[in-house]
């Protein structure tokens, strides 16, 4: 690299002397430090401003041609984005990984270290919020004009300390050094509206409400650039900011009051302040609703903004937007919507609610009751009482469509009404976002049939036609190309790069699990990220991890329908059986366990207590550390993730069948070569009839068995009638684990036993048992192994949300993909800007 200015401007070159002098640029005129002031973190954020310039061109080429096609767009509203770290998708997705990499290794710094410095965007819980993710990955790189809507909240999910085996949760400042990828749109700005009164009056024999008296909040726009891979769409993230309403009233105070004053500011700009840290928990804060409210306002508003700028009838309005819901989160849409039709632009009733259904498609994403929102009367009449009204007149129109379709039912009509009744009615959110939308889609084919036959079976009898499926998927260019680079060359090597945007390509490895040289190939690289996982757990926690042994891994929010204790349960069977001197043919096992419990989920946060106290004793045996570690990596998320999944040889998807929607770390564990061991649900049934259950470890009841047990479970029987069972409680509610701690597991035992065990630990502890020993089994014969890893690679196809998308693109939304020009030469910025 000569020292000389580039030819071209320094924010747009894509060649390694350009992105140099970008870098070098940021350091010094934006963030005003040099080399000798500068913090790693500084560097990374140089860098990171350097990437963002080369996005910024493309970016409003993308929005351009969106708009001048009036092409129809999908908006994904979604309380939760977990999106991890940027800059190595982005650079990806670019093409810039190489002259970046040259760039800043001529400058003396290291790509590996400074993209370290990134803090994971972690505006999400688990699941739902990746697949969010994946979303905005695969919606750009099939170029669909989309916006992804949602919050942005000050403090994402927490972080997550054992502190002597206890999860402490320490609150996440996540944008505490500043976030290098958002801009801050302080034009694009809505006024929220909360309590009050609806005003009814009749105007020219029309009914018309007024919503007046209201508290004003407004929402602030935060633009973060979406890039496809290939470079050519660039879409847009946009999460909204709380602020206190500028004609914020003081006068309403005293002159005395005015801290108090400036205290009530401050509270409305609370709304957005933090991420709530359940997963698959209703707990009917009135906090939350308020979020969903700003939330589901300020994205309406801006969609509806946005199509009113392109001049077409209110009765077009499904034909240039598709707004999915992720979960019952946003529903508030469905009357938001009406009341912005109706009352706003006096459309009629009828209208309206054709408008609404046409435009919104509903996503379920657990059948779990707990889950289920449902909104006290009171709080809604508080807060949003005009939302109210239209609630109730939806429901009045559905439950006559109910009574014509089944009279005289009225048990019928209890069942599906959206008011549960009771001391304080409820507003059931799911029955409204049915009711209210077009498509209702689960995430797996098991879970859309039990959503269908279980579930609500009178709304799918209703609406057959709005029931669809859409299993989820994980985007490759995260969780292959990105995270695992070495599997990803290996693989392109043999088969070419066309997988990065069609997976299904994959399939082309499976003749090469035939081939002797391949999976030797497959194995060293396995190993590789076997041993750097173990180098990073050493550095980072101090853990000694055995790399010939076998990675077993169970990473997910710890909860009880995922069953954690069913894996601790069979460790210590495992360490039982080592103390009785039956190691022959032991294989030395590491179980790896991560994830975090939603802080007042007493019980999850026991279960990490229990693992990390398996941990201290069976590590710290010299006999038993031989064969079997434990060990639990505080802080799951997705850069923790990125760094685990390479590694993996055993997959854990162990939930009690008929409870885990879809899973998707079970798809990212498939293309990174681990072999699933799991039960028949959610998205594992799926994964096994694309590879074959030959090629996985199949184990427990069917969804249809555990239904019919569960009366007559009895986990008493079940610990007297196998020896090894009893065995493992009896040694698990000893003491041995807890010796200084007299008695802190009585309330897993009460779980297991006392409450019935919803999930039934004990009726699948056996044939856990027995599957873990056909892992062992396989592992002896290297071949057979790393020949059944390289099927599931060729064979995760299917699990791309490229191909989710698709669907989702062609079955719910009715989307097109826009291509956008691409630029080759230099833009003149300047001329661009002039007026
Ligand atoms: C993929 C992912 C999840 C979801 O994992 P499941 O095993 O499907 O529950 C949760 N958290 C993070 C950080 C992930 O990357």
């Amino acid at each position: 690299m000569e020292n000389n200015r580039p030819s071209i401007p320094t924010r747009q070159g894509h060649d390694t002397e350009s992105i140099a002098w970008g870098y070098a640029e940021h350091l010094k005129f934006t963030l005003g430090v040099d080399r000798y002031s500068s913090s790693n973190y500084d560097r990374y954020m140089a860098l990171a401003l350097t990437v963002r310039d080369r996005l910024m061109n493309q970016w409003m080429k993308t929005q351009q041609t969106h708009y001048k096609q009036k092409v129809k767009r999908v908006y994904y509203l979604s309380l939760e984005f977990l999106i991890g770290r940027s800059m190595g998708n982005n650079v990806i997705n670019m093409h810039l990984q190489p002259a970046v990499e040259e760039a800043l290794s001529e400058l003396g710094y290291s790509w590996e270290e400074l993209r370290e410095e990134e803090i994971d965007a972690g505006l999400g819980n688990g699941g739902l919020g990746r697949l969010a993710a994946c979303f905005l990955d695969s919606l750009a790189t099939l170029n669909l004009p989309s916006f992804g809507y949602g919050l942005r909240y000050d403090f994402g999910i927490f972080r997550q300390q054992i502190e002597n085996g206890w999860q402490v949760e320490q609150p996440d400042d996540w944008l505490r050094r500043g976030n290098p990828w958002e801009i801050e749109r302080p034009d694009i700005v809505v006024p929220v509206h909360f309590g009050g009164r609806v005003d009814t009056i009749v105007e020219r024999g029309r009914r018309k409400y007024h919503w007046v008296d209201t508290t004003p909040v407004l929402g602030i726009a935060f633009d973060t650039p979406i890039v496809g891979f290939g470079g050519e769409t660039v879409n847009t993230l946009r999460l909204w900011s709380a602020r206190a309403a500028e004609e914020f009233d003081f006068s309403e105070f005293n002159e005395g009051d005015y801290v108090e004053a400036v205290a009530a500011k401050v509270s409305a700009e609370n709304l957005t302040k933090v991420l709530y840290p359940n997963d698959k928990l209703y707990l009917g804060k009135e906090l939350r609703l308020k979020q969903q409210y700003l939330f589901v306002a300020c994205s309406l508003a801006d969609i509806v903004r946005r199509f009113k700028k392109g001049g077409h009838s209110w009765r077009e309005f499904p034909d240039y937007a598709a707004i999915q819901l992720n979960d019952t989160h946003p529903s508030l849409a469905v009357p938001e919507l009406m009341r912005i039709l109706i009352d706003e632009n006096q459309l009629d009733w009828d209208t309206a609610w054709d408008i609404t259904i046409k435009s919104l498609g509903y996503t379920n994403h657990t059948l779990m009751p707990e889950a289920l929102e449902k909104w006290p009367v009171p709080m809604l009449e508080k807060l949003l009482p005009r939302h109210l009204q239209i609630i109730y007149d939806i429901n009045h129109h559905f439950l006559q469509r109910v009574s014509i379709a089944f009279p005289g039912d009225m048990q019928r009509l209890n069942r599906m009404s959206i008011v549960e009744e009771g001391d304080t009615k409820q507003i059931r959110m799911a029955h409204l976002s049915i009711v209210g939308t077009h498509s209702t889609n689960g995430v797996a084919a098991l879970h859309t049939d039990l959503l269908r036959s279980r579930v609500v079976p009178e709304f799918a009898e209703l609406y057959p036609e709005r029931f669809n499926n859409k299993t989820n998927g994980i985007t490759q260019r995260r969780w292959l190309l990105k995270s695992n680079p070495a599997l990803s060359s290996l693989i392109t090597e043999h088969i070419g790069e066309d997988w990065i945007t069609d997976m299904t390509r994959l399939k082309k490895l499976a003749p090469l699990a035939e081939d002797a040289a391949f999976r030797k190939r497959f194995e060293e690289v396995k190993q590789e990220a076997k041993e750097r996982l173990a180098e990073v757990l050493a550095a980072d926690h101090g853990f000694v991890i055995n790399p010939g042994s076998i990675y077993d891994v169970q990473i997910k929010r710890i909860h009880e329908y995922k069953r954690q204790l069913l894996n601790a349960l069979h460790i210590v069977m495992l360490y039982n059986r080592i103390r009785k001197g039956e190691t022959k043919n032991l294989i030395p096992r590491t179980f790896l366990f991560a994830g975090k419990a939603a802080p007042g989920y007493q019980l999850a946060k026991l279960i990490i207590k229990l693992i990390n106290n398996i941990s201290v004793v069976v590590n710290g045996d010299p006999v038993a550390s031989r064969y079997l570690r434990v060990y639990f990596i505080p802080n799951y998320r997705v850069s923790l993730a990125e760094k685990i999944f390479p590694a993996a040889e055993v997959s854990e998807q162990i939930s009690t069948a008929g409870t885990e929607a879809s899973g998707t770390g079970n798809m990212k564990f498939m293309c990174n070569g681990a072999l699933t061991l799991g039960t028949l649900d959610g998205a594992n049934i799926e994964i096994i009839d694309e590879v074959g259950r030959e090629n996985a470890f199949i184990f427990g009841l069917t969804a249809e068995e555990v239904a019919d047990l569960r009366p007559r479970y009895s986990p008493f029987d079940l610990y007297n009638g196998d020896k090894e069972i009893k065995a493992a409680v009896d040694l698990l509610f000893s003491g041995n684990f807890n010796f200084s701690e007299p008695g802190i597991f009585e309330p897993l035992r009460r779980a297991l036993f006392d409450q019935g065990d919803f999930y039934m630990h004990l009726a699948d502890l056996r044939s856990y048992a027995d599957a873990q020993k056909q892992v062992q089994e396989l592992y002896r014969n290297r071949d057979d192994w790393n020949r059944k890893a390289i099927l599931n690679i060729a064979h995760s196809g299917n699990f791309s949300s490229d191909r989710t998308i698709r669907q989702y693109a062609e079955d719910i939304w009715n989307v097109q993909p826009c291509p956008v020009d691409t630029e080759h030469d230099p833009i003149n910025t300047l001329e661009e800007a002039r007026k």
